[in-house]
């Protein structure tokens, strides 16, 4: 990559205009599923910069995503820069400044990495430095879980509303996430027929459907065992945990419903239904033991994900960071799930995370250092260079 570009676009980010975003997406609040006025804002930020702003449903009217287009006017590949506005529901924390620290609810996860994106667009614009293809910036609602189900990333891909490869600046910084395992949080509910009653009136043959619980966790604990075995070399292995069981008023009464809840995570090249089905088959065998009905709710946060390290996304990745820093940076696997998951297990898309190194993410201690947020918004425009400008 060339020197001169490189050069450029550090001298044309702007740090005080970068900064100046991200406080304003950063105070207005947007908890998951009412991000509509956080999208609102970063609309008129778009607008107020120049760019065509158009919004989409896309199965959340709530919160329409925000979609804005920098066409380089040349046929080539559309790389696109996608961050999520929601929030988790924690007490709102306003944003400040500090020891060139930006701290505030979202400014780790994940609006200071929206804000470097923006900025990395504003440059690439000023340079006129896309040789070819688009960058297609997009932000939307429906992140966090369990508050939001992945909807609006999923009606956008439905809907085409998606590039040839994603970019999504959480709050990672390294390695580059190359794999990651697909995540399921499942609630099993486990009923028998008739009323609670006392324990020595129960009907011969009750079934027990704390004993079935108990039964179930010890499967599961079994099952985990085996699921070792399912092993990758960059995500780790397959695991089954519980975290939460319910059941029971009272000591002496026998109940009608128990509850477990837990979670199923899964390597590539596991596919999300194939998993879901040995679970299902697993609660079926589990109520047939214990002569129980058990219904169990499975959803797929994201499902297990590989992108090829010689694909064309990963290689502009590296050369814009080989530009910036000297060296590629190392290939790993995320630690958590995102919409990355999404993108490549269920829309095909090659995604990779890559954000500020920011913390507290899920606290109400979140912190971005705004040379960090600098350091993205260079390696996303010399990414989108590399990216669509490769022969
Ligand atoms: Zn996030």
């Amino acid at each position: 990559m060339n020197k001169a570009l490189c050069d450029q676009v550090a001298r044309t980010v702007d740090r005080q205009r970068l900064t100046d975003t991200a406080v304003a997406l950063v105070e207005v609040p947007s908890p998951t599923r009412s991000a509509g006025a956080a999208a609102n804002r970063l609309a008129e930020i778009l607008t107020a910069d120049g760019f065509s702003v158009k919004r989409h449903a896309a199965d959340w009217p709530e919160a329409p995503i925000v979609l804005a287009v920098l066409d380089s006017g040349v046929p080539g590949p559309t790389l696109q820069f996608d961050g999520h506005l929601d929030t988790v529901h924690l007490p709102f924390v306003p944003p400040r400044v500090e020891n060139d620290t930006l701290y505030g609810s979202s400014s780790a996860d994940m609006k200071g990495g929206i804000a470097a994106a923006l900025e990395a667009l504003r440059v690439l614009r000023t340079l006129d430095a896309l040789p070819a293809g688009r960058v297609l910036f997009t932000a939307h609602d429906h992140h966090e879980g369990p508050w939001g189900d992945g909807r609006q990333v999923r009606a956008m891909i439905r809907e085409g509303l998606v590039g040839d490869a994603v970019m999504l600046p959480e709050y990672l910084a390294t390695p580059l996430p190359v794999a990651g395992r697909g995540l399921a949080i499942f609630q099993a509910t486990i009923r028998r027929d008739g009323e609670p009653v006392h324990e020595v009136l129960r009907p011969i043959g009750t079934p027990d459907v704390v004993a079935a619980g108990a039964h179930l966790v010890n499967r599961l604990h079994v099952w985990n065992q085996e699921l070792e075995q399912n092993c990758h070399p960059l995500v780790g292995h397959d695991s089954t945990f519980v975290g939460n069981i319910q059941a029971g008023e009272i000591y002496n009464q026998s109940p009608t419903e128990c509850f477990v809840q837990g979670t199923r995570r899964w390597v590539p090249p596991t596919r999300s239904a194939d998993v879901q089905d040995g679970f299902s088959r697993l609660l079926a065998e589990v109520a047939a033991e214990t002569g129980t009905e058990i219904n169990v709710e499975f959803a797929v946060q994201g499902g297990a994900y590989q992108v090829d390290s010689d694909s064309r996304l990963v290689r502009a990745f590296q050369q814009a960071h080989t530009a910036l820093t000297g060296s590629s940076l190392p290939l790993g696997a995320k630690p958590f799930v995102d919409d990355g998951n999404i993108y490549t297990s269920e829309g095909g898309i090659p995604a990779l995370t890559h954000g500020p190194a920011a913390t507290g993410a899920h606290t109400l201690h979140e912190a971005a250092p705004v040379d960090e947020l600098v350091r993205v918004a260079n390696v996303y425009a010399l990414t989108a260079v590399a990216f669509c400008g490769e022969a």
